[in-house]
């Protein structure tokens, strides 16, 4: 029995060397049993690869500890089955619901129910297991812990308990019994001749303990290690704990390999210097090592470029590339995109949660809605989801979510109910040539209403879950049933999704598998929710479509050992990202991790790492970072990016600024030769057959340079001269408008186009609280009947009186007629507005000389004509509806309208055309109902209690003043406004004062600025 150990620095043939000792044993005994370790699968294939090529793969076993636990085990006839995923996460579930139950988990209790907490759980009970750290030691070791600390050790001990008892294990625990096989069969492992353990740069305490106890059954161990024994590098230390102990453990013959790394010059000065304070030369450059792209997405499509270029120009094969990130949640979705775009196939060697993929992602968020008690933003994403068949249109799915917004149903299907029971039973006549404030949106009522109540209840119906309590098995079969009858799997049709629908059915049939196993499980709704959500979190999902075919291989940070590679891409060097911010393990501190002797969360020796890392490759070598944040900050360098330009000229490092030019043959992909082709304005001859797609990407460009220019231009920003005639019959001389319609095209004549001529709303995101239309209607109506209904419109007493009776009648029906679902606040709502409605007549009757005369004063509706104003060149007819007239004891008229939430109340507003509606009801009153000549014309703000600073009386410009420079004024922009709609001339243009966060166009709009 003789062990071996090579202590060597990266690339200096450590493998090799193993693989020479397999063939030197192979010429000897041609059948001898040979296993080689390595630390993961794809170490794995790589060595396998090379060992072929040497014709020594006959005989060799090439796998991971796990492999040969595996085979241990079976020699020594202990066959027990391990758990999957599923059954794990349930098990652990269940053992944290029994230590609850009994009282023993005070500090945990609160996460009982959090899929997160099982999966953390599940990760300490592992890494435990990986040391070697039994339940009874741990609890020993706990003892004079923190409560959090002897929790722990409790539901350890549980979970390896209800293990035992049901004759299974979990993957970690086959280390536990192959080391006991170990220990109780002396001989099970001698007949391996040749043991070699090779790619690891430390080993955790049941690999420790496996390959002791195997040293002393296997005829020889070669175990190879990087780093120098006795060495004092930063960049060697990371391995030297691991070696000392190895070194105590096994007394090995030290084999040296007295070769120089075979690396490229470049490559050989960093691994010499990496981290050394002194004496490293500085080396010129012959090309760039280090990139700087703007953002994680430039430096993966910087890094992509870099080995495609490589692949192509320089014939190395894809599968002798790779990549490694610091942070996957970061980089793999832009390099996925990335590689998309650039044609290279690409494989992660980390698999992608299945609660991540976004079929499942939408079945988990049908599936949470009972347990959200329906919440309405979640019902109404599932309405649109592409995912599930629910016979639902998406015109009826738009219905459904207005009447959501507006009866405010926040969720429940208690709060559909009592809006159904508002609408069905009325029809509502809509009022239009109103204020904005007033406008209410268009409620389904009646049979409509009926109609959506029928598709509400069938939906509703359909996705409750029973209301008791079922065995798991029980709950799939509802979910299977559920998901047939939605055609979830039929509707999941990219493969993708398939893949995750077959991964996802997997898990189901394994939770079946673990009612078999561990008993039945009989859960309420809500819990089975929980269970599901939890195992998904803990199952990955292969990437699909590339196995067989080579591709590039994209891996973490840490899996950067024991390959060699041809080219090596390092992402992510700046601060904070690698070397990666360290934080303490929540379960296992550090004290108790250096108790237990884990490995430490803290100090974790990242420079070690990123030694390892830059030594991957034989020839080609890129580290990149991002040099600027998201919010557009600088992004200092990372130490490990400083500690490689330190040992190079300037030239090792490249700055790419999106806006540098790119020569064409640089391109990546046809997207971006189009992209570089329409920046030179030029498309060589030889990319003829790309012409159409060039003239498109110019045509973008033009729309994009059209949207930076500061004057609105052309037919995308509202210049449609090909609709004029359209525009010019619609708006004809027959054609009636209204006050609110024009002020629209005088505040901005995009907001016109968009809102008017092509009725487009604003989607609003649902709110607190009543909308502006239902508020200002609700409102207008309480003033109009209190002054209708007073005795004396002039005494404020009586006002007042009849302001209690009116609102009480007011308020009791708002809710049918305005169609909103009354929140738990409204009785408090009802009473501030009352008060405030006390403070606003207060302050109107105040102003003794005026009463009122007239209420919602129409002109241009029922048997009122309506205004004609003549503009010189043509007639406008005008309709409307005035709030408010009053008379004075000189019989001189004032016209008055309620703004219940408006702002920019000023006679700048009336200058800019952005109010006009004083001046044209002023003329309504003079001339549509011949009441007489107003003097006065205000906006009175109910909520405010007091008059808009805009008063026509107090109107002046250069030539005029009073109600008549008003109307100059207003006349002059109805012509502009007039002419620029038949020209179909709809420029967009910010208002002074921002957009109106109701405009449609305030959600893409370029133009858009916020209103203040
Ligand atoms: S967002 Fe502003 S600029 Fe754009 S259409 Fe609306 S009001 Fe006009």
């Amino acid at each position: 029995m003789t062990t071996k150990l090579i202590v060597a620095p990266p690339a200096t043939g450590k493998t090799q060397a193993c693989i020479k000792r397999i063939q030197e044993l192979r010429a000897n005994e041609p059948l001898a049993s040979v296993w080689v370790v390595v630390p993961d699968r794809l170490q794995a294939s790589a060595f396998r690869r090379r060992v072929a090529d040497c014709e020594g793969a006959i005989g060799t076993y090439v796998g991971t500890f796990g492999d040969l636990y595996k085979n241990i085990l079976e020699h020594s006839q202990m066959h027990v089955p391990v758990a999957s995923s599923p059954l794990l996460h349930r098990l652990i579930q269940e053992v944290v619901d029994l230590a609850v139950e009994q009282g023993g988990l005070p500090h945990f209790s609160p996460l009982q129910r959090m899929p997160g907490f099982i999966l953390a759980l599940r990760e300490s009970f592992a890494e435990l297991k990986r040391s070697l750290i039994y339940p009874d030691q741990f609890i020993e070791f706990t003892r004079s812990g923190t409560t959090a600390q002897q929790e722990l050790a409790l539901l350890y001990s549980l979970y390896q308990t209800r293990l035992r008892d049901l004759n299974w294990a979990d993957p970690e625990g086959i280390s536990w019994l192959a080391v006991e096989a170990l220990k109780g069969h002396p001989h099970v492992a001698s007949s391996i001749k040749l043991l070699v353990v090779d790619g690891f740069d430390s080993l955790n305490g049941a690999q420790h303990q496996a390959v002791k106890l195997l040293s002393t059954q296997v005829s020889e161990i070669l175990i190879t290690f990087p780093g120098i024994i006795g060495s004092k590098r930063p960049a060697h230390r990371r391995f030297l704990e691991d070696l000392d102990k190895l070194i105590q453990e096994l007394s090995p013959h030290h084999i040296s390999l007295n070769n120089p790394p075979f690396l490229p010059a470049d490559l050989l000065h960093i691994e010499q210097n990496l981290f050394e304070s002194s004496g490293s030369v500085i080396q010129p450059a012959i090309k760039p090592i280090l990139l700087e792209a703007r953002s994680p997405a430039d430096e993966a499509r910087e890094a992509l470029r870099w080995i495609k270029r490589l692949v192509i120009r320089e014939g190395i094969p894809l599968s002798s590339c790779m990549i490694f990130t610091p942070n996957p949640s970061v980089y793999h979705p832009q390099l996925k995109a990335c590689a998309e775009e650039f044609g290279i196939p690409i494989r992660f060697t980390q698999d992608e949660p299945l609660s991540e993929s976004p079929a499942i992602t939408a079945l988990l968020n049908l599936l949470a809605l009972p347990s959200k008690n329906f919440n309405t933003r979640a019902l109404v994403n599932v309405l649109r989801c592409p995912y599930f068949d629910l016979s639902i249109s998406s015109d009826i799915a738009d219905q459904l979510e207005l009447v959501s917004r507006v009866a405010q149903i926040v969720e429940g299907r208690d709060q559909w109910q009592e809006t159904w029971d508002r609408l069905a039973p009325h029809s509502f006549e809509e009022q239009s040539d109103v204020d904005d404030e007033r406008i209410l949106p268009g409620l389904p009522r009646g049979a409509k209403a009926n109609q959506l109540r029928q598709i509400m209840e069938a939906l509703f119906n359909r996705i409750t879950p029973p209301d008791h309590s079922c065995s798991q098995t029980e709950w799939i079969t509802w979910l299977e049933d559920l998901l047939d009858q939605l055609q979830f799997y039929q509707n999941a049709t990219t493969e993708r999704d398939q893949n995750a629908c077959e991964v996802f059915r997997e898990t189901l049939r394994a939770l079946v598998l673990s009612e078999v196993v561990a008993g039945e499980r009989v859960v309420d709704y809500a819990q089975f929710f929980i269970d599901l959500q939890g195992t998904l979190e803990g199952v990955g999902q292969r990437e699909p479509g590339v196995s067989g075919k080579p591709a590039l291989l994209v891996g973490r940070m840490v899996e950067a050992r024991g390959l060699r590679l041809q080219a090596v891409a390092l992402l992510g060097l700046s601060e904070g990202l690698f070397p990666a911010n360290e934080h303490p393990d929540p379960f296992l501190d550090e004290p108790l991790r250096a108790a237990l002797g884990l490995d430490q969360r803290l100090q974790r020796e990242q420079a070690g790492l990123f030694y390892q890392a830059v030594t991957r490759s034989d020839r080609h070598l890129l580290i990149t970072r991002p040099y600027l944040s998201e919010d557009g900050e600088k992004w200092e360098e990372s130490t490990f990016w400083k500690a490689v330009q330190r040992l190079f000229s300037k030239e090792a490092v490249e700055t790419v600024r999106p806006d540098d030019p790119q020569p064409l043959v640089e391109a990546a992909s046809t997207q971006e030769l189009l992209f570089t082709a329409v920046r030179r304005q030029s498309l060589p001859q030889r990319y003829d057959f790309l012409h159409e797609r060039w003239n498109g990407l110019r045509h973008a460009r033009e729309v994009v340079k059209a949207r930076r220019a500061k004057h609105p231009k052309g037919p995308h920003e509202g210049y449609v001269e090909a609709i004029a005639p359209f525009m010019e019959k619609r708006y004809s001389s027959e054609h009636t408008w209204s006050p609110s319609r024009l002020e629209y095209y005088g505040t901005c004549p995009y907001q016109f186009y968009i809102r008017t001529a092509l009725g487009l709303e604003a989607r609003a995101v649902p709110q607190l609280g009543l909308e502006p239309g239902q508020l200002g209607s609700m409102l207008h109506k309480i003033l109009e009947d209190t002054y209708r209904n007073a005795s004396d419109p002039k005494d404020i007493e009586a006002v007042l009186s009849s302001l209690e009776i009116i609102a009480g009648q007011v308020f009791s029906d708002a809710p049918r007629q305005f169609g909103f679902r009354p929140s738990t606040l409204w009785e408090n709502e009802k009473a501030e507005l009352l008060d405030t409605l006390r403070q606003t007549i207060q302050a109107l009757v105040a102003e003794t000389d005026w009463t009122p005369i007239e209420f919602e004063m129409g002109f241009g509706k029922g048997d009122y004509p309506p205004l004609i104003i003549d503009l010189g060149s043509e007639v406008l007819r005008i309709r409307g509806v005035v709030d408010r007239v009053d008379r004075n004891s000189s019989g001189q008229l004032r016209v008055i309208d309620y703004k219940s939430g408006s702002m920019h109340l000023t006679a700048n507003d009336l200058k800019d055309g952005h109010r006009l509606q004083l001046p044209i009801y002023a003329l309504a009153v003079r001339d549509a109902r011949k009441l007489g000549i107003p003097v006065e014309g205000i906006y009175w703000k109910i909520l405010g209690a007091e008059a808009g600073s805009l008063k026509l009386s107090k109107f002046k410009t250069d030539t005029n003043q009073g109600v008549d420079a008003a109307i100059e004024v207003m006349m002059a922009h109805l012509v502009r406004i007039v002419n620029g709609i038949r020209s179909a001339e709809f420029p967009s243009k910010t208002p002074r004062v921002g957009c109106p966060s109701y405009c449609p166009g305030a959600q893409w709009c370029w133009r858009f600025e916020p209103e203040y």
